[in-house]
């Protein structure tokens, strides 16, 4: 039987990986990438590189974004990179950039007009999931839909958890990231305290990681965090991203997050001291004492 063919836009830290899987599975794919030199690795595995978002969604069944945020989705979807332009009634389009819920119904309404179906999926899982194909979909969209794709996703994840109408995904996600972010900002301030009145850090990190407040995000991150590796898994900007379009969704349900506007001033913090381009790990750098200055 002939495979779906696939476009995938985005190939950064979880694109590169996803569109890998894709090709181990056998999927034809034609790939885009605003900035080209990231497309060779998978060119060489027989990836078909486009020059624009259109061109790769052309001839695709399906079509996958893996983007930074709402303006570059909205941007290459239905904006300058038209990828929806030449998209033949019946294409699937699955949204897996982590992105608000608004956006996903405004892609919603022009997928309709060109008589294509969307699914929300964002994932959870980090650099080396989307690379070990062990992500975990998010899905939002009707299962009919979703049943045709399920196949495609599980070529790059462990599992696809179908949440609800389209939209679900993206909500899901989004909390799953106020509750990732706000123990990623409650786990640096915790961290620097230990450091800073001088318990030992391996034996008070030791107790926390094997205690109640011991998460799999407080466990990765607090190694990470006391060894310095800010080598990016997760970029600390998108998870500011991420943070304020949770707070946002939440102000939409007429509820203030508290704890995300929290976490989100002190990844804003961080930004601004710098570490954006770094992994959220490096959000502990600000409360680290430095000749003389704290904060
Ligand atoms: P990334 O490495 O920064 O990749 C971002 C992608 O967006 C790249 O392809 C980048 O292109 C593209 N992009 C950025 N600005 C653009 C613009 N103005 N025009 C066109 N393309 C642009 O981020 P990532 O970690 O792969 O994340 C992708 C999405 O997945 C985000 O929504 C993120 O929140 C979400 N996510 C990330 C993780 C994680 O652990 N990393 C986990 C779950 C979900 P260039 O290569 O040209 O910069």
């Amino acid at each position: 039987m002939e495979q779906t063919k696939i476009a995938l836009l985005g190939l950064g830290l979880m694109g590169s990986g996803m569109a890998g899987r894709l090709l181990d599975a056998g999927y034809p794919l034609s790939i885009w990438n605003r900035t080209p030199g990231k497309t060779q690795a998978l060119a060489d595995r027989g990836a078909k590189v486009a020059n624009s978002p259109r061109a790769a969604a052309k001839d695709a069944q399906v079509v996958i974004s893996m983007l930074a945020d709402v303006p570059v989705c909205r941007d290459v979807w239905t904006g300058r990179g038209e990828a929806l332009v030449d998209a033949a009634p019946g294409t699937i389009l699955v949204e897996s950039s982590t992105v608000t819920v608004e956006w996903v119904e405004e892609l919603d309404r022009a997928a309709k007009d060109h008589g294509c179906e969307l699914v929300d999926a964002p994932v959870t899982g980090s650099k080396g999931q989307a690379e070990a194909g062990q992500l975990l979909f998010l899905a939002g969209g009707q299962a009919s839909t979703l049943d045709k794709i399920t196949p495609i996703l599980k070529a790059m994840g462990r599992d696809v958890v179908h949440v609800g109408p389209v939209g679900s995904g993206a909500r899901l996600k989004l909390i799953n990231n106020f509750l990732s972010g706000s123990q990623a900002a409650a786990l640096a301030e915790a961290l620097s305290l230990i450091e800073r009145s001088g318990l030992d850090v391996d034996k008070a990190l030791g107790v926390l990681t094997e205690g109640a407040p011991g998460s799999p995000i407080v466990k990765t991150l607090s190694g990470r965090m006391t060894q310095r590796q800010y080598e990016p898994q997760f970029l600390l900007r998108l998870m500011a991203k991420d943070l304020r379009y949770a707070v946002s969704e939440a102000e939409l349900q007429d509820l203030d997050l508290d704890m995300g506007r929290a976490a989100l001033r002190v990844f804003e913090h961080a930004i601004t001291a710098g570490q954006g381009e770094e992994d959220m790990s490096a959000v502990i750098e600000q409360f680290r004492v430095r000749a003389g200055s704290t904060r």
